[in-house]
């Protein structure tokens, strides 16, 4: 199903949804970040065109979170109903990004409570990519679904709305249909990933070169959309009775990440923590899940200080 939405609307549009929940849009100014678009003038600054430096995750994976407090001992009931919002203009890799974590956090078994709560307040609303946006982004080997409740595709005067969910259509019911479905064209990337089993590319060597670059600075796992790895720590009073249950954003390429009691540490060595990385998103997560964990948005890639580009490695080297 799919409605159309006139350029020149696209405020109005937007409005309607600042008066239902907080809305966050990319936001040009030293970067393209998301940012929350407090009043209807801010709308004006909302981002059509630039993929955002850091991901839409910090909307459900922030870097710290309180997971619960303990007052004279005793522990306090969390709220866990949360406000709406509306994350706007979000790349169809970071779409992708968020039903890769849903997969992880909402697991029918185990879902994480408080990643579930953000989750059930959070609308995500893409846009289709016109261009590749640089020579990193190589999503279009990857593999993407159309993983979204509504995605605006430009077709020069007027927003195509390619609804997927009741959701989705309860935000756009009121704008008029599309005379028929028209499918929006996924990103196609001229950047491609060869498909490998790197299982077979385990052994050391096949990792040392990239490795001689890598610095462990982790910006990598911070800007990757599906990257999740966190840390829980207690953060006590001296008094012993009042307290918090803190979880922070870690990452794998820390040698403290890999620590457990006793001091052993699994991956001591920092081609082992770089190996893991790329093996979990590419390999690890598929074996299990069928889709790979990388969505090919190019962000660990285009802004690695040493420029490590597994793709090329991958492509060029693994043979
Ligand atoms: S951004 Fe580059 S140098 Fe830093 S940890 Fe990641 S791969 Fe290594
Ligand atoms: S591994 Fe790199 S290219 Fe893949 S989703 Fe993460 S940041 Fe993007």
């Amino acid at each position: 199903m799919g409605k159309l939405l006139k350029k020149s609307a696209a405020n109005d549009f937007f409005r309607s949804l600042q008066k239902k929940g907080s809305l966050y849009a990319p936001v040009s100014t030293d970067m393209v970040r998301f940012q929350h678009i407090k009043t209807p003038e801010a709308l004006r600054s909302i981002d059509f065109d630039g993929h955002a430096f850091f991901p839409p995750k910090k909307y459900l994976l922030p870097n710290e979170e309180e997971l619960f407090t303990i007052k004279q001992g005793k522990l306090q009931d969390t709220n866990q109903s949360l406000p709406p919002q509306f994350v706007v203009n979000v790349r169809l890799c970071d779409l992708n990004a968020i039903a890769i974590l849903d997969k992880l956090y909402l697991d029918p078994d185990y879902p994480d409570p408080y990643y579930k709560a953000k989750r059930d307040a959070t609308t995500f609303i893409g846009i289709n990519c016109k261009r590749e946006i640089d020579e990193y982004c190589f999503c279009g080997s990857m593999d993407l679904q159309r993983a979204y409740d509504l995605l605006l595709d430009d077709r020069g005067e007027h927003y195509y709305i390619d609804v997927r969910s009741d959701k989705g259509m309860a935000l756009v019911k009121e704008l008029p249909d599309a005379p028929e479905q028209q499918d929006p064209t996924l990103p196609k990337t001229s950047k491609v990933l060869d498909q490998k089993d790197l299982h077979q590319f385990f052994a050391d060597k096949w990792w040392e070169g990239d490795n001689e670059l890598c610095v462990s600075c982790q910006r990598c796992t911070a800007l990757c959309p599906t990257c999740f790895c966190f840390d829980v720590k207690d953060d006590m009073d001296l008094n012993l009775q009042d307290g918090k249950r803190l979880r922070t954003i870690d990452s794998c390429h820390s040698a403290d990440f890999t620590t457990v009691a006793g001091d052993h540490t699994f991956r001591s060595s920092r081609l082992q923590r770089y190996r893991h990385r790329v093996m979990h998103k590419l390999q690890y997560y598929k074996d299990t899940f069928e889709r790979s964990m990388c969505t090919g948005c190019g962000r660990c890639i285009r802004y690695c200080h040493s420029k490590i580009d597994f793709v090329k490695t991958i492509n060029e080297d693994f043979k």
